[in-house]
């Protein structure tokens, strides 16, 4: 199954096309995208089940985010060796770094993005997990029970303010408006013939910069559930953000970042693609 945000509201794609939830489902279930998840199994039990309407075909510019108001973004650093190791950093051994990207970053899939003045704006392909049923102290066994979905997301870093001061500036470096793009929209993980390898590609202009697969995540989807819900519950929308494969711009040799006019387009395997052009 696959859910979008379409123009705010919440809509099943079939097919390609749009079926919108609130009217489908006779006002059962909420126009609002970021409230399913408050009742994910009562959701798709009736998704599977209904007799739906033909769905509408739609722009992919008027889709927003899948989980456009989470309570949580929890966002892991440093979660692939070959990243790690361009980074300067040997890989984490216990849980890797944890930080967020405040809320009013995220967006839909395809958008235009601001460069902060006299930044360093980077690219990060990422795997996106979508919570589904509050994580309390989840073994690693049980976390694909938690998880609503999966969608491509991308974790734009402007590197001077996240690298400044005493200690790094995650949280800031990575939260400007339009920095936390997911979609194009949420793929629930049956969908895969493996939800735990999944290819990642991103690429600047059409160059591709990054290529990585999931399967080489140190912690995994449900290592990450199992160690984030040790510490504190995970909410149903809440997203989690697994970290990025190598080919940084800060991680090249020249250093290079996105400029005025770039377009940035990240895939994720059995999912879709994200498209962001950037302007000064
Ligand atoms: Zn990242």
């Amino acid at each position: 199954m696959r859910i979008a945000n379409l123009s705010g509201r919440l809509a099943l794609i079939v097919d390609g096309r749009a079926v919108d939830v609130a009217k489908a489902s006779d006002g059962r279930f909420s126009a609002d995208p970021q409230a399913v998840y408050e009742h994910w199994d009562e959701f798709r039990s009736w998704a599977a089940a209904a007799d739906l309407p033909a769905g509408a075909s739609f722009d992919p510019a008027e889709l927003g985010s899948p989980a456009p108001g989470p309570r949580q973004t929890l966002a892991i650093g440093l979660n692939y060796r070959d990243h790690a190791s361009e980074s300067g950093f040997a890989a984490p051994e216990g849980l890797p770094p944890v930080f967020t990207k405040f809320v009013t970053s995220i967006s839909g899939p395809v958008t235009q993005v601001k460069l902060p003045a006299d930044g360093s704006t980077d690219w990060e392909v990422e795997l996106v997990a979508v919570i589904g049923r509050r994580a309390e102290g989840v073994a690693e066994a049980d976390a694909w029970e938690h998880v609503a979905g999966l969608a491509a997301g991308q974790d734009i870093s402007e590197r001077v303010a996240q690298l400044a001061g005493p200690a790094p500036q995650f949280s800031i470096g990575k939260s400007y408006p339009g920095f936390a793009p997911i979609g194009p929209w949420l793929v629930t993980p049956d969908e895969f013939d493996d939800p735990d390898d999944l290819e990642l590609r991103c690429a600047v202009n059409g160059e591709e910069v990054q290529k990585g697969r999931t399967r080489d995540l140190i912690f995994s989807v449900p290592a990450l559930i199992a160690a984030l819900s040790a510490v504190l519950p995970l909410l149903p929308g809440d997203v989690i953000f697994t970290g990025t494969p190598a080919g940084v711009g800060l991680g090249r040799n020249p250093q290079r970042f996105l400029a005025a006019g770039d377009e940035l387009v990240s895939t994720v395997e059995g999912i879709g693609e994200l498209r962001q052009t950037f302007i000064a």
